[in-house]
């Protein structure tokens, strides 16, 4: 068949042919179709959705209980084995495998947590999916909702298919990931570790789509900065307000915060971030687009920093390790001078270096202060294999649905549950085939967080194909 593999009419009409514009899974997913039509109708991904926004998993305090409980619901109705891990009351996590051959296995893995919303600067009840000019409005439609959903719905029509998998497939959603996930994939790594075994792919959160003047870019994200939070404290002398002492544990503090916001990190541009970039220049005309595709170059320059750290800060952030001073304690009254002041600093490092390096670092940079640094949190850094089977099948999948679409390698400033599962050697992914206009993903943790519907419903789709074509054939 000789037609251009992209999106036309309706979904029905789509998902009919996009699977005949599936190679080498041609055959078997054609098969596959026939088989989930009846599937397809009892579970309407926007209803289902809707469905699931109303499920209260706001974290704090989480309640993902909530959320387990509604999926599986859905697992018993279409008869599939699942498991329930409880780390805390209230909080739960849920998986179910799909036994395949002897591929290393494909998990599809998702948080259930969203974070909260003030009502009163939404046009609409958070928890209430409503839609509005071809949007479906409500918290956690992006993130994400709205991929679980996807995600559920693929793994649903793989075991309703009843064909021979090549494979493993596990559906897993966790809590706590906007809280850290300590009670959610940390906890199921170390109390239910049978839960992993045999992923050889993790799909999460991360990457996704963009179109940007008619052209569709697909970013796959293969690492991120990984989080290394102090909390700093200083003592002193307590004392009476009136009368100050040439130091004290404030002034001391302060003097060397500000030493560290005085000395950023220097600029490195390391081989993941490199090639994101170069994927962005593609797509970017003029001087900007040139900057982006030679970045060792570009970063000489001091303008192209500084306009960069104020037009993107979080590419900025992508070429250089990071702290924010972001918690400040000192005396619980005015006329008091405390004992202590204690301070918390949100740093982010580039994955490239073992965390005891930056540590070393950073405490160079609070210029021999009688400071005490206590190190709260460090993940260490991975990054995944961009050209692993499973990238390449992604690309083949959507590369043959969307011939003209290109592919990049992305670096998240942020930092999502792939850091547990990279540590464990998986190789994991940020991806969503969704494809969003600029702007769409603002209200990702903000306000009126919105899904375009017709987008969603073809990524819903698409999502399926990547998983199938993974999955039903040898590669
Ligand atoms: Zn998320």
């Amino acid at each position: 068949m000789n037609r251009d593999c992209s999106y036309g009419d309706s979904i029905m009409i789509q998902r009919a042919w996009y699977l005949l514009c599936l190679t080498p899974a041609l055959s078997v997913a054609v098969a596959l179709s026939s088989q989930m039509a009846s599937a397809d109708k009892a579970l309407d991904p926007i209803a289902l959705l809707s469905e699931y926004v109303a499920v209260d998993t706001v974290n704090p305090p989480g309640n993902e209980a909530n959320a387990v409980a509604f999926y599986a619901r859905y697992l018993e109705a279409a008869g599939i084995d699942y498991e329930v891990g409880e780390s805390a009351p209230g909080r739960s996590n849920i998986w179910a495998r799909l036994e395949g051959g002897e591929q290393p296995g494909l998990m599809l893995l998702q948080h259930t947590d969203v974070v909260p919303a003030d009502e009163r600067f939404w046009t609409t009840p958070p928890l209430e999916a409503q839609v509005e000019a071809g949007y479906l409005i409500g918290r956690g439609v992006i993130d994400m909702k709205g991929t679980g959903i996807a995600q559920f719905l693929a793994f649903l029509a793989l075991a309703q298919s009843e064909l021979p998998l090549q494979r493993d497939v596990v559906f897993m959603a966790t809590a706590d990931e906007e809280a850290g996930g300590f009670y959610g994939v940390d906890w199921v790594i170390k109390n239910r570790p049978s839960a992993f075994e045999g992923i050889g792919f993790v799909l999460n959160e991360g990457g996704s789509g963009s179109l940007r003047a008619g052209e569709k870019v697909f970013a796959i994200e293969v690492t991120q900065k990984v989080p290394v939070w102090f909390r700093l404290s200083a003592e002193g002398m307590p004392g009476h307000g009136s009368y100050p002492r040439p130091t004290a544990a404030v002034t001391t503090l302060i003097t060397a915060l500000v030493d560290l916001n005085n000395q950023p990190f220097p600029i490195r541009v390391i081989p993941a971030v490199d090639r994101y970039f170069k994927g962005l220049g593609a797509g970017i005309d003029g001087q900007e687009g040139q900057d982006f595709m030679d970045l060792a170059s570009a970063v000489k320059r001091p303008d192209f920093i500084q306009e960069l750290h104020e037009n993107h800060p979080a590419l900025h952030a992508l070429l250089r390790d990071t702290c924010s001073i972001t918690m400040l304690k000192g005396s619980e009254k005015i006329n008091v001078v405390p004992p202590i002041a204690e301070a918390e600093v949100d740093c982010r490092m580039l994955p490239d270096r073992p965390a005891e390096a930056f540590v070393k670092d950073f405490k160079e940079r609070l210029g021999g202060a009688q400071i005490d640094v206590e190190l709260i949190m460090a993940f260490s850094p991975a990054i995944s294999d961009a050209e692993s089977a499973l990238v390449r099948s992604i690309e083949r999948t959507l590369g043959n649905l969307y011939p003209s679409a290109r592919f990049t390698f992305s670096v998240a400033s942020g930092f999502t549950d792939s850091h547990f599962t990279r540590d464990l050697g998986i190789e994991s992914y940020g991806f969503s085939p969704m494809l969003y206009r600029d702007g769409e993903a603002s209200g990702v943790h903000g306000n009126n967080e919105a899904i375009h519907i017709e987008r969603y419903q073809k990524a819903v789709a698409d999502y399926q194909s990547v998983v199938e074509a993974f999955v039903l054939t040898d590669q």
